[in-house]
């Protein structure tokens, strides 16, 4: 084989292998990506359940103010309906004190309800922060796992690029821009080989001429019909 097209070959499976890594490195992170994601979830609803029980809170606070400024109410009706003159006014005064009353009533009633949801939400976010705690350790011990796999392929990856840069020192300027330029597009199938007279690239038939220079095996030859780099399997090295 055509020295340059032998390299041509060992490049592309070189290039192949390099493009693998990425793939593989997202299954590795995928758990611990679907664990940050739980962990987010977490995060959020806890601050939305600590959001709303502050909101609560803050409803009661204004109930108990209500509650002091209608007993401050009372007592002011109580003092007028000492020195009321008329049964007008008594009966005004009367029909005041009951409706603050009423009023005082439903401020309670609503500070016990108020206070059951509170109750409600700090038993949640409790819940919720004991399933975070749990999360986060198994997330740690992803992490290392992860890391550790990461590292591992890391090296792997380094190694190969240091013999795909060997390689690519070899190979004159010219010839490495050519297969750059189909690799744009072909990818993976940049070089491919021809099995039973048919490109592996594109599958069509290589013609009789074709196929001829191709054994004769002079120079790099493209598919005629899709431009990818012929090579003759099997593959002597
Ligand atoms: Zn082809």
């Amino acid at each position: 084989m055509n020295i340059y097209l032998s390299q041509l070959v060992k490049l592309s499976k070189i290039d192949n292998e390099l493009d693998e890594f990425e793939p593989k490195i997202n299954e590795i992170k995928s758990d611990l990506n679907k664990l940050q994601f739980e962990e987010n979830e977490f995060v959020l609803s806890i601050k939305s359940s600590r959001d709303m029980k502050l909101d609560e809170e803050l409803n009661n606070r204004k109930n108990e103010l209500h509650i002091l400024e209608l007993n401050e109410k009372l007592k002011d009706i109580s003092r007028k309906t000492g020195n009321v003159k008329t049964q007008r006014e008594a009966k005004a005064l009367a029909l005041e004190e009951e409706i603050s009353r009423e009023q005082i009533v439903f401020a309670n009633e609503e500070i016990i309800r108020i206070d059951k949801i509170i109750e409600h939400k700090e038993f949640e976010i409790e819940e919720i922060d004991e399933k975070l705690i749990e999360l986060r350790k198994e997330i740690d011990k992803t992490l290392i796992d992860v890391n550790e796999k990461l590292s591992y392929l890391e090296i792997e990856r380094t190694k190969i690029e240091v013999s795909k840069n060997e390689l690519v020192e070899k190979i004159p300027q010219k010839i490495f821009e050519f297969y750059q330029k189909i690799k744009k597009w072909a990818k993976n199938t940049t070089v491919v080989p021809v099995k039973k007279q048919a490109c592996y690239g594109c599958f069509l038939k290589i013609d009789n001429n074709n196929y001829a220079e191709l054994i004769k095996g002079d120079d790099i030859r493209n598919c005629p019909h899709c431009g990818r780099i012929l090579y003759l399997e099997p593959v002597t090295e």
